[in-house]
């Protein structure tokens, strides 16, 4: 059975439909990269799923129940942790005052403050540094560890290497390999095509709030996936 079940999902802000009529199911254990140019809705749609955007059509499923109308914080309890763009730390607090706050709300599980210093080796030496001195690879592995502590069933990952030094995002991804190989649920929304399709088992391609193409990570082309992100028909990218 699927973990996740997006049924005929309508995401407005304001007049602007950002996400429409967009139905997808992720299974458990599997991960799904998200990719599709700015705009496209992916940062919309994974704050429908995490509780933090209201829909206005569809629904959301999570292990079977209708999460549609659950409140964030509630959803956080039944296992869904969303990675925000930004990263959104607390700046005054320090890395694992950051990661014990989120672990009030922990669910039982293997992720503890140790656990995740140990899936993120950078974290030891910053465990007492405040987060706003961190430089950006810091942050996003606090961030990433902050939403593990509270073991979820659901991991949503949203931009993990925007802004990231490419040595950073090597570091971060090599760390969120090892979690996505220990049988881990993931959404991630990643720009980088080449590493969007290296750590899914499937790529959803969005345009303008729909899918356009999808399929496995190993078998999509490079070249399938930029046509469909840039909207192109395959005579016109061969022309262009
Ligand atoms: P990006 O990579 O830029 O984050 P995205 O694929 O994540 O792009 P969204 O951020 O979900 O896309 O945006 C989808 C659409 O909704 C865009 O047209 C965007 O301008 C619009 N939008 C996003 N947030 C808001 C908001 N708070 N108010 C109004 N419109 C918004």
């Amino acid at each position: 059975m699927s973990l996740l079940d997006i049924e005929a999902l309508n995401l407005r802000h304001g007049l602007l439909e950002a996400v429409r009529d967009f139905t997808l199911s992720v299974a458990e254990g599997e991960t799904v990269a998200l990719v599709g140019a700015n705009g496209a809705g992916k940062t919309t749609l994974l704050r429908a799923i995490a509780g933090a955007h209201r829909p206005s059509a569809g629904t959301i499923s999570f292990d079977g129940v209708d999460v549609t109308r659950v409140a964030a914080y509630r959803r956080v309890q039944m296992g869904i942790a969303l990675v925000p763009e930004g990263r959104r730390l607390f700046p005054a607090l320090t890395v694992e005052e950051n990661l014990l706050v989120a672990a009030q709300r922990r669910r039982p599980g293997r992720w503890t403050v140790d656990t995740v210093i140990e899936a993120f080796p950078m974290l030891a030496r910053l465990r007492g540094r405040r987060a706003a001195t961190l430089s950006g690879g810091e942050q996003q592995a606090a961030a990433i560890g902050r939403a593990l502590i509270t073991n979820p069933r659901l991991l949503l990952l949203d931009e993990v290497s925007l802004g990231l030094a490419p040595l950073a995002v090597e570091d971060v991804y090599r760390s969120l390999a090892s979690v996505i190989a220990e049988g881990a649920t993931v959404v991630l929304v990643e720009q980088d095509l080449t590493r969007a399709a290296a750590v899914a088992d499937r790529v959803v391609c969005m345009l303008e709030g729909r899918i356009v193409l999808e399929g496995a990570g190993s078998e999509l082309t490079r070249e399938q996936i930029t046509e469909a992100y840039f909207g192109l028909r395959r005579s016109q990218a061969l022309d262009a």
